[in-house]
């Protein structure tokens, strides 16, 4: 067992550090203070990152994608991380679950993605319906060579900025009569679905305003008899659930990779005004009250940073289960919730100011525990794993 980083593992690093100081950071405060990212510069960015070989780097490279294995994407990623989420998405596109395209699929969804020509989004959550996916009320209906969709998505995340949305809905009912089903009404068959911005009876509408997370907006998408050909399936009918787990159990890496990036910039931050700020006559760092949270956080995202690179690995070898995958993610994203409260308690009053990035990494933390599953769910995943074996 090794953990030192390879030649090529370290030039990803270096390169993708330099890129998001150079061309994301300068624009970041722009963003948190109009709540857009301007669309010349969005693409700026994003061609940017296409050249620089980013842009689908977690990608085959049979597809145009960059190839890198799950360690050094959770490396980029963790890059990435130390900007806000409007910038870092320009590079870390699309969701690696088009890859079960087929067919003509490939030629219309998953290559414009991988170029960057096309964007999609993800649409499985909605309105009652968040944790409890399989008691959705989006559904799709046969008619003739067409699925007809009708029903609600929201929190989506920039589904203004997408071509096409990758939409989950109810195709069927699981014929079962136990306790769920009696509590909450049928368990329902989930279909995916390739779905055009600008189809008829598809509208996509401004979303909530969220604490977390300005420029890089979340939208409700609507569906009233939206006409979906069956060419348009992704994966096979009824088995949308297996093509998810099958791709994206590895966007809670993601997550997980993004909260260590975040919590490494707040450390730095909490780290450099500890050694320079001064009150009774010396730095505040030489109180054991301020080097004592500083240790404290240092060693969480350590931990933190071990458990998501060794999840990676896994990942590589083919070994990662849905466990470590939860373990990662939660792990992460309470460590940058504790390390970027922290933060600004050693920076104090200024620590909540916009001068620093440390209230957008404050408030851009809180939702690293809800989304992608929240950390009830995540605790859920790993109990279940380590009780099921004994039949409890
Ligand atoms: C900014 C943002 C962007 C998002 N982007 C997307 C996106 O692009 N695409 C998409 O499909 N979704 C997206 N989501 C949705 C996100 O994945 C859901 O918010 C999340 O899955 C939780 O669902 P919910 O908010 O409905 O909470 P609920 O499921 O209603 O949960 C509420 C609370 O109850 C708890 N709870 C629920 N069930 C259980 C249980 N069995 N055991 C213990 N506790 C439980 C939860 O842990 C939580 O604390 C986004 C959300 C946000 C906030």
């Amino acid at each position: 067992m090794h953990f030192e980083l390879s030649e090529e593992q370290q030039m990803v690093v270096d390169s993708v550090r330099a890129f998001v100081e150079q061309e994301m950071m300068p624009h970041e405060e722009a963003v948190e203070q109009s709540g857009r990212l301007d669309p010349e510069l969005r693409a700026q960015i994003r061609q940017k990152a296409i050249a620089n070989g980013f842009y689908s780097a977690g990608m085959p490279e049979e597809l145009g994608g960059g190839g890198l294995d799950q360690l050094t994407l959770a490396l980029m990623n963790r890059e990435l991380g130390r900007t806000s989420y409007a910038m870092q998405m320009q590079c870390g596109r699309p969701s690696n679950i088009l890859q079960a395209c087929v067919g003509a699929q490939r030629e219309e969804y998953l290559l414009p993605a991988v170029r960057g020509d096309r964007v999609d989004c993800l649409a499985l959550t909605e309105p009652d319906a968040g944790s409890d996916l399989r008691g959705m009320q989006c559904r799709a209906q046969r008619d003739g060579d067409d699925y007809v969709l009708n029903g609600t998505k929201h929190f989506i995340s920039h589904a203004d900025e997408a071509d096409f949305a990758i939409v989950f809905a109810a195709t069927g009912e699981v014929q079962t009569d136990d306790e769920l089903v009696k509590r909450s009404g049928p368990r329902k068959k989930i279909t995916a679905f390739l779905v055009d911005k600008g189809s008829p009876g598809f509208t996509v509408r401004d979303g909530y305003q969220s604490v977390s997370h300005r420029g890089y907006h979340n939208c409700i998408l609507e569906f009233d008899h939206c006409r979906v050909p069956a060419g348009k399936i992704l994966g096979e009918e009824h088995k949308g659930f297996d093509v998810a787990n099958e791709w994206l159990a590895s966007t809670r890496l993601e997550v997980a990779a993004t909260c260590l990036g975040r919590a490494d910039r707040a450390l730095d931050i909490a780290l450099n005004w500890a050694a320079e700020r001064k009150q009774f006559g010396q730095s505040i760092g030489k109180y054991q009250g301020v080097s004592f949270k500083l240790a404290d956080m240092k060693m969480r995202y350590e931990a933190a940073e071990m458990m998501t690179l060794r999840c990676a690995w896994k990942d590589d070898q083919g070994t990662a289960s849905d466990s470590d995958y939860a373990m990662a993610k939660l792990m992460s994203s309470e460590m940058l919730a504790y390390v970027a409260d922290e933060a600004i308690q050693i920076l104090g009053g200024m620590g909540l100011m916009a001068d620093f990035p440390l209230e957008r990494i404050w408030r851009d933390a809180r939702v690293e525990r809800i989304w992608d599953g929240t950390s009830e769910i995540q605790r859920h995943i790993i109990s279940r794993n380590m009780l099921r074996p004994l039949g409890a």
